[in-house]
Formats: C-alpha cells, structure tokens, sequence
C-alpha cells in the first residue's frame, strides 16, 4: 500500500516505521509527512509523541481523534523547506494538508516549526 503522505514508498518503508517506533524520522520534512499521515491512519499517540515535549500536556486527544476520524484525507503537498535537515535542529516546512470535513473541503495550508532534541525532531507550533 502507498504512504498516505505521498512519498511514493511503500507505507511499510515509509512512515510506518515512525508509528511504529523502530526509527525517527530523520528530517523535519519527513516528520511532517509522518504527521499528515498518522492522521490518516489515525495514530494519535504518534501526533502527541512527535509534538514538542513542553507542549505535550497541551495536546488535545480527543479533538485530534475526533479531527482524524471524522475527516477523508485528500492528500499532503509540501510548498518549501528551510532547514530541518539530518545536520540541522532546527527548521520548518510549508505544507498544504487536503481533507474533506462534515461534507466540505479543508485546504490547510501551514508554516510549521520543528525543533530536534536527542536526535528526535518534534513539531513546535505554526509560525505562519
Ligand atoms: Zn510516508
């Protein structure tokens, strides 16, 4: 099966070992594709690990399940990066995530912010 996060791999070579937990995801980029589709696959626990650790007890679960289950997810574009790469601890990427909510199209469209600590990159916040 293809990864929902639009790689072109195989999900099984792709993002499932992040949701999995048998390897971090190596760039900012490959983070944020790994977000978009644990949504997809509705791997919530893998949104609150991946969000920055200060932030975590922020994070709220029910409204992500919710967003993830009642969503049909139409497909992740990636704009631009800056950053974020193996070398880096810092970057962000430019995203549009496609969905269709309650009958209607969602085109969110975000600047994010992720931080690497102990070799593990983590979504910050939108910063755009
Ligand atoms: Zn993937």
């Amino acid at each position: 099966m293809p990864c929902p996060c639009g790689s072109g791999e195989e999900y099984e070579a792709c993002c499932s070992q992040y949701h999995l937990g048998t390897a971090n995801a190596p760039t900012a980029e490959k983070l944020m594709r790994s977000r978009y589709s644990a949504f997809v696959k509705q791997e919530i626990a893998y949104l609150k690990k991946t969000t920055w650790t200060a932030q975590q007890k922020h994070f709220d679960e029910a409204g992500y399940r919710d967003r993830a289950a009642n969503s049909i997810w139409l497909g992740l574009t990636i704009h631009a990066t800056e950053d974020g790469l193996e070398t880096d601890t810092r970057g962000t990427v430019t995203f549009t995530a496609k969905s269709m909510i309650n009958g209607s199209i969602d085109d969110h469209t975000e600047k994010s912010l992720f931080k690497k600590k102990i070799g593990k990159w983590y979504y910050v916040k939108a910063v755009g």
